[in-house]
């Protein structure tokens, strides 16, 4: 390039590939340093432009918008008129307006055009904004980027400003109308232009058709491996189509194939470069930045707390990040689906009576969120974007974002991109004065969901881009990838707020469909002249939907046998597959247990019977699923109120005399005591659970259901209660557990009754077998012998209330049964065999627990499972895919 020419192209990366030839070049004459050249894509150059002629002309103190700055000033304008009561969605109206506005300076269509020729509401609603909005720019001296190139055409005119002397243009599909005329201009006032136009038609071209999509990219990848192994200083390139949407699956399937050691955490990638950005809110740097935005809020979903306190985007997770799971699996157990700062913070810093802290105890973050919690006056003000963007700086510090030095490269561009982002929401100003915390911060989110971030990659011979990208570069091997009969030509998507008919006839983009056949025409052709060689492809069907080549490409011949176009060759994961060799291991019992106490009280019983490996995961393993929290209480939780509450009645009325005592009006007043007493206890720590009405609503079920269940007590022989939710020790064959024993009756006779509430439905057939569904009456029988006589459930159960259980005759509790009629396979001939049965049966499970005999083996196969949530650690499926099939369980 001579000096004083200027090299123009079409898009950003365009430029950056000619600044890198360029560099290459002088690195490859052997020059130490260069004069950087003048390659500028389109925008770049127009904003250089504007800068140098601030130098050489009045502007009359017009200052430039950026696109933010001016998206912003759309919005004022919509909201402010009579159209935007009727408007869901303002923003994206702005932004719709602010393309429409952008196109009809670059076709010259003019206000007084369009108020000719209007005929929707929206061209009217349009022309009425565009109006108010031209007015404001003039009031307040801006310029947009829309209005640039036609301000530049008016310095170039008035001769006070002199063009650069030669221009080369690269990359222009087409030019607009509005480019044109400053060219001209630029010409008359003595500017050379050239369009270069290397494309030369291809040596080789073909075209293939395959399965699905992923078959599709995957041969796609397999080609590009195949020319760099052929020649690794070869310019290989693949389009996808929609690459912006299709990334990550397009990332995966090229890692597989050209980087496959990247799947395995091993190796640096650079094998490719995939040329597509994301939105710079994506990041996760920056996701974390909006997280702790929205944390200041006071509220955040919970799975956004665990995430954002185990970000490495924060300081504190490296040193405490166990402490910090252990916090998740605690707030989960809590049940609320958002945590507040206050809750978050309370758990961090909890300790036992003995001060000694909890395992998900976490000091560092209960510390970063008394800072937090300090700082957050300023979120009710209104402060100017520069003062907000200091304050959310300064804010998300206090938790220690960015994090430590453990920033990646990609995460210092991004950052680096960040603060660029932030200048720009502080340079809002000139636009707007004040914000509120969540205008503001909805705003920057905006702006960042709206810029690309493309971190720059290491240099490589295989690019992966979108289709516009391609445009003006040549390769030596190019495969076109995803141009089926639905996407290509594109179809017309006209610009609701211009009218139809003048959009056609100047024939903007997207404004009809011979416009888009002839843009797409130009575009394949220039695709097809781009490289020697030259493969396009699609795919046959995308699910149930049957797809077409696209008519464009139809004259190239199809490969009869597509698959030899690159090599049969399988995946990587199809090569581990392949290679597999099965071994087969008995890993049915584990080391014996070490320690003989068991925790979860009667659990190791009631897991062992259910399935032997369950009991070892979940008791020895500490295998559990995390807790999925639910808005309001789960079934448990609601069944722990009845709990308590019936403990706090009983240790207040203590004798079934008491109770027959009461008057309705003395019952009803001390129901609703209890049932509010128990639920300011629970509402302590789920306060944004237990809302006023919802303490309400609760507080009506307790009574109910306490009203009938003391019907039922009502019915019974005298009692007493002589303990509620006492503890005990019981040992069974060696193995010991704490139990917490719901409720003891001492009956008429002097003997005991073990009573446990239940709100499902129960059956004392679940204490039979020598694997018992619910062992936990009879191990607590254990502890009492000689002077118990029954032992039952009280099933507390709307519209099925009663007790239900076997006594050592038949009177004793109504709904309680003598034991002759409990169904076991021994003969139960008195009321001691009952106890011994049940001990014997326990005894076993206990030698079992203790030995460590830990088989998958599930007692009611699938029904079993259906409430475990540790298959994909006992892999119980993948077992039974491995059974013959006469051995198959059928689960
Ligand atoms: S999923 Fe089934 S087989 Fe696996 S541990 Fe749970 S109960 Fe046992």
């Amino acid at each position: 390039m001579s000096a004083g020419t200027i090299l123009v192209s079409g898009n950003q990366r365009l430029a950056r590939t000619l600044n890198r030839i360029y560099e290459q070049k002088q690195i490859r004459d052997g020059k130490l340093t260069w004069e950087t050249p003048d390659i500028l894509s389109w925008s770049a150059w127009q904003q250089k432009a504007w800068d140098e002629s601030l130098i050489h002309c009045d502007n009359e103190g017009q200052a430039l918008l950026s696109n933010h700055q001016a998206l912003l000033v759309w919005q004022g304008t919509i909201e402010r008129s009579v159209e935007a009561n009727a408007m869901l969605q303002l923003y994206q109206v702005a932004r719709r307006a602010q393309e429409a506005w952008l196109l009809m300076h670059q076709w010259q269509l003019s206000l007084a055009e369009i108020n000719l020729s209007f005929s929707s509401e929206d061209n009217r609603a349009f022309l009425r904004w565009a109006s108010t909005y031209r007015k404001y720019c003039k009031q307040h001296h801006w310029l947009d980027t829309a209005r640039m190139p036609d301000e530049l055409s008016r310095y170039y005119q008035s001769g006070i400003y002199s063009p650069p002397s030669h221009i080369l243009l690269l990359g222009f599909d087409e030019l607009t109308p509005q480019q044109q005329s400053l060219f001209d201009v630029m010409k008359k006032a003595g500017c050379e232009f050239d369009q270069i136009d290397e494309c030369s038609p291809a040596r080789q071209m073909r075209r293939c058709r395959y399965q699905d999509g992923d078959r599709e990219l995957a041969e796609a990848a397999k080609w590009c491996l195949v020319q760099y192994t052929e020649a690794p200083e070869s310019r290989i390139a693949v389009i996808v189509s929609d690459l912006e949407q299709q990334r990550d699956k397009v990332q995966r399937i090229f890692d597989e194939v050209l980087q496959p050691a990247t799947l395995i955490n091993e190796g640096d990638g650079g094998a490719y470069n995939i040329s597509i950005g994301r939105p710079l809110s994506e990041w996760p740097l920056v996701h974390a930045f909006f997280m702790l935005l929205d944390f200041a809020q006071d509220h955040l979903e919970l799975n956004k707390v665990v995430s954002l306190i185990t970000s490495p985007y924060l300081q504190g997770p490296l040193e405490e990040l166990e402490q910090r799971y252990q916090l998740d699996a605690r707030l989960r157990r809590q049940g609320d689906t958002r945590v507040s700062i206050s809750s978050l913070q309370y758990f961090a810093a909890r300790v036992d009576e003995d001060g000694e802290p909890y395992p998900y105890t976490c000091p560092l973050l209960a510390e970063q969120l008394q800072d937090w919690q300090s700082q957050r006056e300023k979120i009710r003000k209104r402060l100017r974007p520069g003062e907000w963007a200091e304050y959310f700086s300064e804010l998300v510090g206090t938790m220690g974002w960015p994090g430590s030095d453990t920033l990646g490269a990609y995460d210092h561009q991004c950052m680096h991109s960040w603060q660029g982002l932030l200048s720009e929401f502080a340079g809002l100003e000139s636009v707007q004065a004040l914000f509120s915390f969540q205008q503001a911060k909805q705003q920057l989110k905006r702006m960042a969901s709206a810029v690309v971030f493309q971190p720059r990659s290491p240099e490589s011979s295989i690019q992966v881009m979108g289709l516009l990208e391609a445009a003006g570069l040549q390769f030596d091997a190019l495969w076109i990838a995803g141009l089926h009969d639905e996407v290509w030509p594109a179809s017309p998507r006209p610009n609701p707020f211009l009218p139809h008919k003048e959009q056609r006839l100047r024939g903007m983009p997207r404004s009809s469909a011979a416009r888009e056949l002839q843009s797409a025409q130009r575009i394949s052709e220039r695709l097809l002249q781009s490289a020697d060689l030259i493969v396009v492809s699609t795919a046959k069907r995308d699910g149930d939907s049957e797809l077409r080549p696209s008519p464009l490409f139809i004259h190239i011949p199809e490969e009869e046998n597509s698959a030899a176009v690159v090599s049969d060759s399988p995946l990587y994961t199809e090569r581990v597959h392949q290679s597999g060799e099965l071994e087969q291991l008995l890993d049915n019992v584990g080391p014996k247990a070490e320690q003989s106490r068991a925790r979860r009280g009667s659990a190791v019983f009631k897991l062992q019977a259910e399935c032997p490996f369950r009991a070892f995961a979940e008791l020895r393993l500490g295998a559990r699923a995390l807790t999925e929290a639910e808005p309001g209480l789960d079934a448990a939780e609601r069944g722990s109120l009845v709990h308590e509450m019936l403990e706090l009645f009983w240790n207040k009325v203590q004798t079934q005399e008491t109770l027959l005592n009461y008057n309705k009006a003395e019952l009803d007043e001390l129901i609703l005591q209890v049932a509010e007493q128990v639920i300011n206890a629970n509402a302590k720590s789920r306060p944004l659970t237990y809302t006023e009405r919802f303490r309400g609503i609760e507080q009506a079920r307790l009574k109910r259901y306490l009203l009938q269940w003391l019907d039922e007590e009502k019915k019974r022989k005298p009692f007493s209660v002589q303990d509620t939710e006492k503890k005990y020790q019981i040992t069974v064959a060696g193995l010991s557990v704490e139990v917490k024993i719901d409720r003891i009756d001492k009956l008429e006779d002097g003997t005991l009754a073990i009573i446990d509430y239940k709100t499902g439905k129960t059956t004392p057939e679940s204490w039979v077998g020598e694997r018992p569904d619910d062992p936990q009456l009879p191990l607590y029988s254990i502890q009492f012998g000689d002077e118990l006589s029954a032992v039952a459930f009280a099933q507390v159960r709307p519209g099925d209330m009663g007790f239900k259980g076997i006594a050592r005759d038949n009177e004793q509790i109504p709904g309680v049964q003598a034991f002759q009629k409990l169904k076991a396979s021994t003969p139960l001939e008195d009321w001691p065999s009952v106890l011994s049965y049940w001990q014997h049966n326990l005894q076993r499970l206990a030698e079992d627990y203790l030995a460590g005999k830990a088989d998958v083996d599930p007692k009611k196969g699938h029904d079993t499972c259906r409430y475990c949530d540790l298959t994909s650690l006992c892999r119980v499926n993948e077992s039974n895919n491995l059974l013959p099939d006469e051995q198959d369980p059928g689960y």
